[in-house]
């Protein structure tokens, strides 16, 4: 099959987070089975300075070429490369205006937020690329509110062209709650006919919604783990399109998110201080060491060091950290946490650290280096997220042998089976379910002692480090749903 990836992020060359693992890495295990897939993403300033770094030189494969829509053109280049370390087609769409920011995400110099129009002429020229470049997909896969006017397109007249004539759309949701909403006044901009300018495709309660329409408009659509499929099609965690959702449960599919098992792989991982295996854990006592020392704090026994590796924002229980840290630190534990968001997240996250010297480091900032060192050295994971589409970092932990402790939400809930004091078989965790601090230093406090007993802490570990989230599972429910798109 022919599969065309358009994405905003790809890992490892621009992502701020599981959208970009999942791209850079679900591709590859498509075409370990067999598929044709090219990946489409725009070529960023971060790109740029990636592929620099790395001393490869994309190739133009075109002449500068002008995409039009809307009574509007805007010059486009198209570059060539691979996905790293494999043969996969990544085509990188350029246009500095749009895309040579400070942040993959940035608004415009003057603070305007354009963002809806950068990623329309990003799936405007994904088309005018295949066009031009003789791509003639079986299945347009888009992610995220980013590239969901790529199935609304497809659906309004596209499939009458050569290169789209057989084309299926399926849509991936990472996040339901980044949709790529403006005012009615962006609408024009889509270059969409006045027909979709309807409830049925992109206007929900008189803005503009690009998940909305993607959703609608897709012939299939995915998210990242069966839980969060099933949460977002109630109130609580459908962020105003759970009514859509419930009525389009026919062809909404969770699959879990697969994790790159090669670079994610405590026995060969260059990024950390000692390669170790589920049968050899000294070398991850060598990290631990190796971390505390870098970090300038002292390397203490029976003292857990628990980590946390996020963007700093309310999705992913930063509020509940505040609260429950202080306490966690008070009892013993040591801690390390990297991440950047929200400045108010970064003030309260150093003004702790600040208290705790002896005990806690807050690093603000994305250094992917950094994020391996703690998954392979720390204890413990937190993730008291309030809601979690799928979750990548707890299976980066269980992977190192770093025991997570997690809000039951999501896709934390279909990895994490929690310690309940019986389940030494499975366990591989701790979980709560409020979202409420109290909760969440009960689930550290109760990992905090179980970390003393060696024996049946070592049994979690195993039971972690033993999961399979190699990609070939999920991998091959994308195919299935890919044939459902074909043929139904
Ligand atoms: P989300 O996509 O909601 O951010 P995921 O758990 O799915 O959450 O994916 C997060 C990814 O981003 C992981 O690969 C994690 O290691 C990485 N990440 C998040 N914050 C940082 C950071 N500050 N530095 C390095 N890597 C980070």
């Amino acid at each position: 099959m022919n599969i065309l990836f358009a994405t905003a992020e790809v890992s490892p060359i621009a992502k701020t987070g599981g959208l970009g693992d999942v791209c850079g890495s679900l591709p590859k295990a498509l075409a370990q089975l067999g598929h044709d897939v090219t990946i489409f993403m725009p070529y960023y300033r971060q790109a740029q300075e990636w592929f620099a770094s790395n001393d490869i030189e994309p190739e133009e494969v075109l002449p500068a070429t002008y995409v039009s829509w809307a009574n509007w053109a805007v010059e486009a280049r198209y570059l060539r490369t691979t996905l790293p370390g494999t043969e996969i087609p990544l085509i990188l769409v350029g246009n500095d205006y749009y895309f040579h920011r400070p942040h993959i995400y940035s608004a415009r110099f003057d603070g305007y937020d354009d963002g809806i129009e950068r990623f329309t002429f990003f799936c405007r020229a994904v088309i005018r690329g295949c066009e031009l470049l003789g791509i003639a997909p079986d299945v347009v896969h888009a992610h995220d509110w980013h590239t969901a006017l790529l199935p609304v397109y497809l659906h309004s007249g596209l499939r009458g062209s050569d290169q789209f004539r057989n084309a299926r759309s399926v849509y991936t949701i990472h996040n339901l709650n980044y949709q790529g909403i403006g005012g009615s006044n962006r609408f024009a901009g889509l270059g969409l006919h006045s027909r979709y300018w309807a409830p049925d495709a992109v206007e929900h309660y008189g803005d503009v919604n690009l998940m909305k329409g993607g959703i609608i408009l897709a012939d299939q659509v995915t998210t990242v783990s069966p839980t969060y499929a099933r949460e977002i099609q109630s109130g609580e965690h459908g962020a105003g399109l759970d009514g859509i959702l419930r009525s389009l449960s026919f062809k909404l599919h969770g699959i879990l998110n697969g994790i790159d098992v090669d670079e994610w792989d405590p026995a060969t991982d260059p990024h950390i201080r000692s390669n170790f295996d589920k049968g050899h854990l000294a070398g991850k006592r060598l990290c631990k060491r190796a971390l505390l020392r870098e970090l300038n704090l002292k390397h203490k026994a029976r003292t857990p060091l628990v980590g946390f590796v996020s963007r700093l924002v309310d999705q992913k229980g930063i509020d509940l950290l505040i609260a429950a840290l202080p306490h966690m630190l008070a009892a013993g534990a040591q801690a390390v946490i990297l991440g950047s968001g929200e400045p108010r997240y970064e003030n309260a996250l150093q003004q702790i650290a600040a208290r705790h010297p002896e005990s806690c480091r807050v690093i603000i900032g994305f250094d992917s280096a950094l994020a391996h060192s703690i998954y392979s050295s720390a204890d413990m994971l937190l993730m008291p997220s309030i809601y979690e589409p799928c979750g990548l970092n707890q299976m980066y932990a269980l992977r190192y042998g770093t025991v997570p402790v997690v809000r039951l939400t999501g896709g934390l809930a279909d990895t994490v089976i929690p310690f309940d004091g019986t389940n030494l078989d499975a366990a591989n965790g701790f979980g709560f379910f409020s979202a409420n601090a109290a909760d969440f230093y009960t689930a550290t406090w109760l990992a905090m002692l179980n970390y003393r007993e060696s024996k049946s802490w070592r049994r979690l570990q195993a039971n972690g480090m033993a999961a399979d989230f190699s990609w070939e599972r999920s991998a091959r429910q994308y195919e299935a749903v890919y044939d459902r798109a074909r043929y139904s």
